[in-house]
């Protein structure tokens, strides 16, 4: 059985004190005490007595101090010594009380690796290795390791380091950890990826996992936004990034079977790649040729395009009705490709521009629509879609089109909501048009839209919209 670790990290041993009891009351199982974050250690150790088991770490050059310590850490009541694989005092305690770490804060090995790293420490104690996890080869590893280690039936602590790694943590009980160390507050969080223990404790041993998978995943606001609906709906959850690289994405569907992932978003650039991977697609993806969620059945993996529900959701708040409409749509990527066959479909009159022409005239002709070039670009649209990147932050500050284009007749929409107000909107909004809106509404309704695909549930949008100003601020 896993049992929720608060690592207590304090100066002293009143504060020592304070902490544990703070961690009991919010429901930890275990107690880890940082001995090596006090500022002299102290002759008062009665912390280490408790209902539940405690565990010394103290991380030291001097050996003499460390066995000391550690001895009296086991006389006042600690149940566990935790001692790296690399010190010479492995071996001089009783194994019982041993845990014997290793932590690589670089790579994860394969997994015949891990196994011979925790067979090694093994020999000293309960082995304990943590490994800096980059991406899905990495989780797969320590999955596979926990699944032979679990077979030989032996404590042991496996832990994915990094923000990437945070899924290992979610589903400790799955590896079959013994602990899943977690931070007593945010603040006090030793490691990124780390639970805090009021967030182990709701998550329980079983939480809803969804999450996001592209590269880079620097700039999403994603998880902020499912976070915060997931906390809303009281639906014990959590949202993780799983960056993949082109190369990588062929294994996302073994991480998502491993670690019993419900869902994930696709984004930039496997929207379309991830689609040979996918069971069933769900008409408006099939129609785009682009997934950007995907649900994980007892069957396969079914594909959907929310982002098309947030553009028709974008275009519906501001009474814009693509039927009949002289739309331009700005781009050729993957946004752009969504918003065409949406439009197509609801039978507005599409023009495409793009930077490199010849895009823009690939897809217009796979969807009956008109390739325009954009020093060409007059008035006379009722609606306008930015589908690029000219403005987002990280990108060129510029809007993608001439300034002339914007009348008063027409309604804008920028699929960029970072910043909410770019060179585009900016422009629009001086040429007095109808209506303009960000990208915000629609990465509001494509999230909204992937959470009750995922859970079943329709999310509190204004918690997600709060969520998100937060985030921009
Ligand atoms: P993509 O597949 O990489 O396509 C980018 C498109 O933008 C290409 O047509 C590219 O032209 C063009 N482009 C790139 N940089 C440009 C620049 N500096 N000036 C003019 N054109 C430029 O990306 P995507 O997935 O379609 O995404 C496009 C935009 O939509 C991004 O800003 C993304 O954040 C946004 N988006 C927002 C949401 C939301 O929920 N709000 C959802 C999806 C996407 P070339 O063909 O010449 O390279």
């Amino acid at each position: 059985m896993t049992l929720n670790c608060a690592v207590i990290v304090a100066e002293n041993a009143e504060q020592a004190k304070t902490f544990k009891a703070s961690a009991l009351a919010k429901g930890a199982e275990a107690l880890e005490f940082r001995l090596d974050a006090f500022s002299v250690i102290p002759d008062d150790f009665s912390f280490f007595a408790a209902d539940v088991p405690t565990i010394a770490t103290f991380r030291s050059e001097s050996d003499e101090e460390r066995k000391e310590t550690f001895d009296r850490a086991l006389a006042a009541g600690a149940d566990y010594i935790d001692i790296e694989g690399d010190s010479g005092l492995r071996d001089i305690f009783p194994k019982e009380h041993v845990i014997c770490s290793y932590h690589n804060y670089d790579t994860t090995p394969p997994e015949n690796e891990i196994r011979t790293i925790i067979n090694d420490l093994k020999s000293s104690g309960i082995p304990k290795a943590a490994f800096r996890v980059r991406g899905p080869k990495d989780l797969i590893a320590i999955n596979d390791a926990a699944v032979t280690l679990r077979r030989q039936g032996q404590p042991f602590i496996l832990i994915g380091m990094g923000e990437e790694g945070e899924v290992t943590r979610l589903r400790a009980s799955d590896l079959g950890s013994l602990f899943n160390y977690c931070a007593l507050t945010p603040k006090l969080a030793s490691a990124p990826g780390q639970l805090t223990i009021d967030d182990a404790v709701w998550f329980g041993k079983n939480p809803v996992v969804t999450g996001i998978t592209g590269y880079p995943l620097t700039h999403t606001f994603s998880p902020d936004i499912h976070n915060a609906a997931f906390k809303a709906a009281h639906i014990p959850g959590k949202y993780v990034k799983i960056p993949a690289l082109p190369e990588e994405l062929h294994l996302i569907p073994d991480v998502l079977l491993k670690y019993r992932i419900t869902g994930i978003n696709v984004t930039i650039p496997h929207k379309e790649t991830i689609i040979p991977f996918l069971r069933k697609t769900d008409p408006l993806a099939k129609s785009a040729g682009a997934v950007n969620t995907i649900l994980n059945t007892q069957n396969g993996f079914d594909g959907f395009n929310t982002d098309i529900m947030g553009i028709s959701a974008s275009l519906a708040s501001v009474n814009a009705n693509p039927k009949e409409a002289n739309v331009l749509v700005i781009g050729a990527g993957g946004a752009a490709r969504g918003a065409v066959a949406f439009l197509t479909r609801e039978g507005a009159h599409v023009s495409i521009a793009n930077r490199t022409r010849s895009r823009a005239e690939k897809l217009a002709q796979e969807f009956g629509a008109r390739a325009v070039g954009i020093t060409e670009l007059q008035s006379g649209y009722t609606i306008i879609i930015n589908a690029t990147p000219a403005g987002m932050s990280g990108f060129e500050n510029i809007s993608p089109v001439p300034d002339r284009i914007f009348t008063k007749e027409c309604v804008v929409m920028d699929m960029i909501y970072d910043p909410e107000m770019t060179p585009f909107l900016t422009a629009a909004k001086t040429a007095g048009v109808r209506a303009a809106v960000s990208g915000k509404t629609m990465l509001i309704e494509q999230a909204a839209a992937a959470f009750t695909i995922w859970t079943g549930i329709r999310p509190d949008r204004d918690v997600m919209k709060k969520t998100f100003e937060e985030r921009s601020l």
